[in-house]
Formats: structure tokens, C-alpha cells, sequence
């Protein structure tokens, strides 16, 4: 589940059992009128970022990202993000967000469940904020988990930086942005990938897990 508020928007995430975390993905709900509604409605039906980043250019930045997480080191972490992010922002001529990596993410019990703080982002200081290591054990999350949330992370600064979307809602069409990029870091093969795939619940769409968890076996 992720939500916003004030000047913050915050991603957290609901564990489901047997799939990868931070895949637990709902739309926000639309907002009922007005402006935030009308760019409500433009984030939901961009589904494509026009431009994208050099892709061995990012590629290779991944890569580096990704031993910096092996490595377990925070600082090389946020200097391999901020050239990642240096790239992002210079990609869509835009000002880069600031990074900060911290350590064990902040967690939330509640009777029934509980969700783990992955990252936030600042409107106002125009920072992310990314949670390196699981709340309870303190390991260091994979990397695909945190590359996965830098790139969520800088598509909230894009909206509002780029495409003026204030509110920068998770929308059907944002977490496609997210995916295009993420997918484009990562090198994954077209065939590989797979539509994200939407199921309608009341006024707010979650991702169909069944249709991406045997991407294999469809046709
Ligand atoms: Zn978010």
C-alpha cells in the first residue's frame, strides 16, 4: 500500500506471502473533482515516458548501485544513487533530487498486519529518503527492492518537477513510468516482461498477481 500526505509522500509496502515485497502495488483513489482530479487523470493515462535515459548509460549505473548494496555501505549506496539520479534528472532536464540512505526502516504493527517504511520523498527539500536494511533483522534489502524504490521515488520528483503533476498520485500510469524505467535499468528482455496487469477494486485498481507470477507459462 502507498499513500501521501502534506508535503510528503511515502512508500510502504504490505508483504505478500510467496512474491516479491515491494511488488504489493494498489493505485491511489481518484480524487472526486477539480484540478487534482483532472491531473489525477493525466498520470493515469501516461503510460509511456516519452524519453528515456542512455540505456547502457544506466545500466552500467545499476550495476554499480548493485555492488554498492552488496557491499552493505550506505555511502557508496547514495553516491551510485545520486549519479543514477544525476543521469534521471539530467534525462528530463530537471534539477537531481537529494538522496539520503538511511538504515532500518521504521515499521508499522497493527493487529492483523504490519508494513515497513521503503522510502519517501520531500516535496519541499525535493529529497528522497531510502530505508537500507528490513525492520526486524536489519539486512540489507535486495537490490532489486532498492533500485526499484529509488526509481518510484525519483518518478514522484518527475511529476512534479516535469509534468506538473502536484500531487504526484499513484496512478496506474505512474507506476508504469516506474516499471519502464526499472525494466530499462535492469536490462530485462522484452520478452521477459510483462504487461502490469490491473483488477479494479471499488475506485482503485491493484496489479493481478496471478498474471505476473507465471510469466512463462502464458501465451
Ligand atoms: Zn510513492
Amino acid at each position: 500500500m502507498v499513500y501521501g500526505s502534506g508535503a510528503r509522500i511515502t512508500t510502504t509496502i504490505h508483504p505478500l506471502p510467496g512474491f516479491v515485497k515491494f511488488r504489493g502495488v494498489t493505485t491511489d483513489r481518484p480524487p472526486r473533482s477539480g484540478k487534482a482530479r483532472r491531473e489525477f487523470d493525466q498520470s493515469d493515462a501516461l503510460l509511456r515516458l516519452a524519453a528515456l535515459p542512455d540505456a547502457r548509460d544506466l545500466q552500467a549505473r545499476a550495476a554499480l548501485l548493485e555492488k554498492a548494496i552488496a557491499a552493505g555501505d550506505p555511502r557508496r549506496f547514495q553516491a551510485e544513487g545520486e549519479l543514477i539520479l544525476g543521469l534521471l534528472a539530467q534525462t528530463y532536464d530537471i534539477g537531481r533530487p537529494r538522496l539520503r540512505v538511511l538504515g532500518a526502516r521504521p515499521r508499522s504493527v497493527w493487529e492483523g498486519g504490519h508494513s515497513e517504511l521503503f522510502g519517501d520523498y520531500d516535496f519541499e527539500e525535493k529529497r528522497i529518503r531510502i530505508w537500507m536494511r528490513t525492520a526486524v533483522l536489519g539486512k540489507v534489502t535486495s537490490y532489486r527492492g532498492l533500485l526499484h524504490t529509488l526509481l518510484h521515488e525519483f518518478c514522484h520528483h518527475l511529476d512534479r518537477e516535469r509534468f506538473g503533476f502536484l500531487a504526484t498520485p499513484h496512478t496506474r500510469g505512474f507506476h508504469a513510468r516506474v516499471d519502464d524505467l526499472y525494466h530499462l535499468a535492469l536490462a530485462t528482455p522484452p520478452e521477459d516482461r510483462r504487461p502490469l496487469v490491473w483488477i479494479r477494486m471499488g475506485n482503485a485498481w491493484r496489479i493481478d498477481w496471478s498474471k505476473l507470477r507465471s510469466p512463462r507459462t502464458r501465451g
